[in-house]
């Protein structure tokens, strides 16, 4: 399968839907969440880390993991596989795209419709109330910062058994089933509800398409595979739909 294949249904797609997850940043120098769990924190459990009952075992800990991981996303630039994305949006009346990741950084690269399913890591919610914490807000000299009401700030991410934030995914959902092609990008496919929006968009009979280094939960339900780096494969995909258009406006 190539990326010919791929670049044909895109180019006769009205709607596209785009699906990423920590593989999309992997080249920006984020981690993925496996390997998010070396060095300092190889000895951790994700459960612990990324959980309510984590948090409040060892808010100190948690606070501190997600204060190192806050710190490489500000560090991080969009790498070419964002840019190619934006890019993408500009063909498109109709093209959203939910992330995984809680990096920001398809936003920093200027796509407009992002769904951020997980959240932002550059954000703080009140542990107790839920609601948002401006900066100013946060009693900066406790680990982690607390809020007005006494309760600690915790990062603004979706953690395990958490739900997602409100009429995030119905947006989510209603976009997927009205695509036509469904790219799904740098994601493992384990994390649900969004590892269904692939399914789901097959179901209403979108094409799909995984760009992955490796074998994913997705594989199996995609049309078409790219083997490769969302930094590589995006932009020559981009590029060949533009060719695609091209040569089928010239005959
Ligand atoms: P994952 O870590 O489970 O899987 C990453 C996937 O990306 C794998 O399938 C891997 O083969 C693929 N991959 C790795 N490098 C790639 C590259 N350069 N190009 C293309 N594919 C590549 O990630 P997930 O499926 O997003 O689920 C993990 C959870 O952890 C998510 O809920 C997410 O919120 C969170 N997370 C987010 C970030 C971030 O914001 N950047 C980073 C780590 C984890």
């Amino acid at each position: 399968m190539s990326v010919e294949e791929a670049a044909g249904l895109l180019a006769a797609a009205r709607r596209v839907f785009v699906v990423t997850g920590a593989g999309m940043s992997a080249e920006s120098g984020i981690p993925t969440f496996r390997d998010a769990l070396t060095g300092l924190w190889s000895g951790c459990d994700p459960m612990t880390l990324a959980s309510p009952d984590g948090f409040e075992a060892n808010p100190e800990l948690v606070w501190r993991w997600y204060a190192s991981r806050r710190e490489r996303v500000l560090a991080a630039q969009p790498n070419a596989g964002h840019l190619a994305l934006v890019r993408l949006e500009g063909r498109y009346e109709d093209l959203m795209i939910a992330t995984q990741n809680v990096d920001g950084l398809h936003g920093r690269a200027g796509s407009r419709r992002v769904l951020e399913l997980h959240g932002n890591i550059l954000e703080s919610r009140c542990f107790r109330e839920g609601r948002r914490l401006e900066e100013r807000e946060l009693d900066a000299s406790r680990v982690p910062p607390s809020c007005p009401c006494g309760s600690h700030a915790r990062p603004g991410v979706v953690w395990f058994g958490e739900a997602l934030p409100d009429g995030v995914l119905g947006e989510a959902a209603a976009a997927v089933a009205r695509c036509d092609v469904c790219l799904v990008v740098g994601t493992s496919g384990v994390v649900q509800p969004a590892a269904s929006l692939p399914i789901w968009g097959r179901a209403a009979g979108a094409k799909i398409i995984e760009i992955n280094r490796e074998e994913s939960e997705i594989t199996l339900a995609a049309h078409v595979v790219l083997r490769g780096s969302a930094a590589t494969v995006l932009p020559s995909l981009v590029d060949r739909i533009a060719a695609v258009r091209n040569a089928s406006e010239a005959s």
